[in-house]
């Protein structure tokens, strides 16, 4: 039962969506020859559509190009859990980041996010499967009991303990019964949808409004001058203005290097078993995440499977992206394994597809926005940390702005303002990242085997925390 799965193509959400016509089409060719557009996207993932989309929205006279290496959502877009969130659970590391101030604005400005893209996807006849059911953080060992405590303090303090509830044991079990699982929290503004879906949905509405979208299209040089110039196979794109939204494979980029780093995140998705969760109680559709650093991540699918997830794993030191990270047979099988002891009543039911993807990570495990060039007119939007679904909305509209030199709110907002912390150079990044990460998991893996963690692989563990990133354990 724990082999590892089948691997799916790009991901098993994908497949799903690519056998549908009405995400399949239309076609978008590979750019033959030169052409000029107002604005040019680089990455045909969630930041670079939402992007066009707002673009789209604020000045539909602007002409749009988008360059995509693969087909559009064929990266993390397409591939990830559906968890689809603002930040409510990130506000402890919101509060010391930013301050108080600064992390509310954030708050309750991607607050919007979630219902804005059920709003949307209901407007434009996009059926992402969007379920508006809460997020559930549970306690997988007793170390992350009463956890949650602080952050309800501060929710208190900054008066939005309403996005909060707390849950007991016998609450959460309610909810989704399973051995592993003890208290837990409930954010309540949380939807998780169908990823590929919202992804290719995104593709079919921005080519109705006339964005010009070339799929199979990398970008192979690219040139921060004014206007900027992205050099593909077979032409070139010269445009006054640039938005890079090339998640991960942007981390080796000059200028984002400093700031971010990859990790590898799985999934594996059972055949479908609508009676077992029946049986589990798991029927209200929500999404269930564990309080690990090394987070597990789960839900549902409307055809009755459980979808699981492991973050924070790397198949090598992460030094580039390749084939690995679309999916490493030992890590799936691992994934597959954790699926069946926090849901052993799943036992028997066979993992149809696993796959994996790049996280891009910042030291605020925040995304981060800003200009760059000497006309500041290449935008960049990166470092969403694994939690870029409902993230990556906002992100296109901060891109939009930045996009349009509109100088408004958006600009404003603290992840335009402030960038993160830089990662110590080679040779101490890639192998000190692969160590840390390998004792978070340890440590982890230990606490929910109700065992003891040895002081050297705890003290690797809190190392980072202890450096100034928001990552790892505290
Ligand atoms: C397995 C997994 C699970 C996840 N689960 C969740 C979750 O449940 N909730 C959540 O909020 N987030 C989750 N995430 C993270 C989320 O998927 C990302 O934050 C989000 O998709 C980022 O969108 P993006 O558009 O910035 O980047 P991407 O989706 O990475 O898009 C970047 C695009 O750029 C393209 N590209 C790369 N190089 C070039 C080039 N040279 N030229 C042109 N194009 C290029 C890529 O092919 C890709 O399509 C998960 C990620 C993974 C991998």
């Amino acid at each position: 039962m724990t082999d590892s799965p089948r691997p799916a193509r790009r991901s098993w959400w994908l497949e799903e969506a690519l056998a549908l016509p009405e995400f399949a089409g239309p076609e978008a060719p590979a750019l033959q020859g030169d052409t000029t557009t107002d604005v040019v996207i680089l990455g045909g993932g969630y930041t670079g559509m939402w992007t066009a989309w707002f673009l789209k929205e604020r000045s539909p006279e602007l002409d749009i190009v988008l360059l995509e290496a693969d087909i559009c959502g064929g990266g993390p877009s397409g591939r990830n859990g559906g968890f689809c969130d603002g930040w409510w659970g990130h506000l402890r590391d919101m509060v010391t980041t930013y301050g108080e101030a600064d992390a509310l604005e954030l708050l309750m400005t991607i607050g919007h996010s979630p219902a804005e893209i059920g709003a949307w996807c209901e407007a434009n006849g996009v059926d992402a499967w969007f379920t508006r059911a809460g997020d559930l953080a549970v306690a997988t060992n007793p170390t992350h009991e009463g956890s949650w405590a602080r952050t309800l303090e501060l929710a208190e303090l900054l008066g939005i303990a309403n996005e909060y509830e707390p849950l007991t044991p016998e609450q959460v079990q309610e909810r989704c019964a399973s051995p592993a699982f003890g208290g837990g929290m409930l954010i309540h503004d949380a939807a998780n949808l169908q990823p590929a879906r919202l992804a290719r949905g995104l593709r079919r509405v921005l080519i109705d409004r006339g964005v010009r979208i070339f799929e199979h299209t990398p970008v192979t040089r690219f040139g921060p001058s004014s206007p900027a110039i992205a050099e593909t196979p077979a032409g070139r794109v010269t445009a006054a203005e640039a938005v890079i939204g090339l998640g991960a494979w942007a981390t080796w980029w000059k200028d984002f290097y400093p700031r971010t780093t990859v990790r590898g995140s799985y999934m594996v998705v059972t055949e479908p078993a609508p009676e077992r969760l029946e049986r589990m109680g798991w029927t209200g559709g929500e999404q269930i995440r564990s309080l690990r650093s090394s987070i597990h991540y789960t839900r549902t699918t409307r055809d009755g499977r459980i979808a699981f997830g492991l973050g924070g794993l790397q198949p090598d030191l992460a030094r580039h992206i390749d084939h690995r990270y679309d999916y490493d047979r030992r890590l799936v099988a691992r994934v597959g394994r954790d699926l069946y002891r926090l849901f052993p009543s799943f036992e028997g039911v066979p993992l149809e597809a696993g796959w994996g993807g790049p996280i891009n990570v910042s030291g605020f495990t925040m995304p981060f926005f800003g200009s760059r060039g000497r006309h500041g007119n290449v935008h960049y939007g990166l470092g969403y940390t694994g939690n870029g679904v409902g993230p990556s909305h906002l992100g296109g509209k901060i891109l939009a702005s930045l996009a349009l030199h509109a100088g408004d709110g958006f600009t404003r907002l603290a992840v335009v303002t402030k960038t993160p912390k830089r990662f110590p150079p080679e040779p101490i990044r890639s192998p000190g990242m692969l160590i840390a990460n390998a004792a978070i998991r340890r440590k982890d893996d230990l606490q929910d085997r109700r065992r003891w963690v040895d002081p050297i692989t705890m003290f690797i563990a809190r190392l980072p925390r202890r450096l100034g990133f928001n990552l790892g354990p505290r």
